[in-house]
């Protein structure tokens, strides 16, 4: 299958080799070597020189994770959405008690650092901001250094959903003073689901000190000392297929190098770009926000989003995702993240052009944007 969704993502021969490799003691020296590398040398992809923590979920549970560790319920948080993922991160503050104040930017665009600064002037005591980095549900990808800046001298911890842009998009944890960055295993690190990598600045950790938010498997003050421990290194089991998955793609990232990692997105992403515009589509998010990890693509009108997906998927076996929420039918959107190869894209966009002549789209190709 040409796996094209915005994760979990295709997997290279070599990760797929680690993943049947027999389990072994999770309390053993040996995992715990695997296990210290693997983090150590995530610190390279999220560009900080304090410590990443792993916990056995999903990317949402990523998220709460940064929330439960730094707040107390009643703290006002600012939360920045201009999407699926930025409600999603909203509504678990609220789950826990924050007192949340949406920003919100028009869906297919980007918050605007200015509307940040603004909203931090106007409501004292923001504890923290809530910014999703690559909204994957529209395909933008927020200004995150510029939103570091308007946020930076408010006090308010910086919490980023970065985990469909960790590895694909530049972000630096340190030089931006992002406070915890969450990102998952099945996106751009070419792992399978199952773990979430979080760093934390000495900001966030002196915040945890405070924070009552209720919380007990997502410790992460227990994380930080079960993995300094000689006796054990995770407090619970860990997804060890993920580690022996993880311990395999870093160093492949590495060894290609971040910059060479970015290079290779945004080439995916204007082959994407170019390629749909050339069929006469229209693309969802408004050019300065597009994404290089996703991007979405508004259904024309007059053609049914399902059945075009599902004739992708039975005639070509190219699998796309559809829209989420509000954008259920109105687009669908093709992921090139991790392991996406251009090949896989050209294959998508022959498979569109088919496609579309079949439900009878009259191709009149868009000015490019
Ligand atoms: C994929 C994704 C998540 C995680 O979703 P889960 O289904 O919980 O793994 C979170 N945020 C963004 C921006 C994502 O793209």
């Amino acid at each position: 299958m040409n796996l094209l969704i915005p994760g979990p993502t295709p997997l290279p021969p070599e990760v797929r080799e680690a993943l049947g490799r027999a389990m072994i003691d999770h309390r053993g020296e040996e995992f715990g070597r695997t296990l210290r590398n693997l983090l150590e040398g995530l610190q390279q992809i999220f560009r900080t020189t304090s410590p990443v923590l792993m916990f056995a979920t999903s990317g949402t549970g990523g998220l709460e994770a940064a929330v439960v560790n730094v707040l107390s319920p009643g703290d006002r948080v600012l939360a920045l959405s201009c999407g699926m993922f930025g409600e999603r991160f909203a509504s678990v503050a609220r789950s826990f008690g924050a007192e949340v104040i949406m920003e919100e930017a028009p869906w297919g665009r980007g918050v605007d650092p200015q509307q940040v600064m603004d909203a931090l002037r106007r409501h004292d005591g923001v504890r923290a901001v809530l910014v999703t980095h690559n909204e994957t549900s529209t395909g933008v990808t927020n200004d995150l250094r510029a939103i570091a800046d308007a946020a930076r001298g408010s006090g308010a911890l910086l919490l980023v959903d970065a985990v469909s842009s960790l590895g694909a998009i530049d972000l630096r944890a340190d030089a931006w003073s992002l406070d915890v960055v969450v990102t998952g295993s099945q996106k751009a690190l070419m792992g399978p689901p199952g773990a979430v990598f979080i760093s934390v600045s000495p900001n966030a950790w002196e915040a945890a000190k405070a924070a009552r938010m209720p919380k007990h498997y997502f410790s992460f003050a227990m994380a930080r000392d079960q993995l300094a421990s000689d006796a054990a290194y995770t407090p619970f089991t860990p997804a060890i297929p993920v580690v022996y998955a993880l311990a395999v793609s870093l160093p492949m990232i590495l060894r290609e190098g971040l910059e060479a990692r970015f290079a290779h997105h945004r080439r995916l992403a204007r082959i994407t770009r170019t390629g749909v515009q050339a069929l006469g589509l229209a693309l969802f998010a408004e050019a300065r926000w597009a994404s290089e990890t996703v991007t979405a693509v508004q259904v024309p009108a007059g053609i049914d989003g399902k059945e075009l997906r599902a004739r992708l998927l039975r005639r070509f076996g190219v699998a796309v995702a559809g829209g989420q929420g509000a954008l259920d039918g109105r687009i669908f959107r093709i992921g090139h993240m991790g392991y996406v190869q251009e090949a896989q894209i050209v294959d998508a966009l022959e498979a569109l052009e088919h496609v579309l002549a079949e439900l009878g789209h009259r191709r009149s190709p868009v000015s490019s944007t």
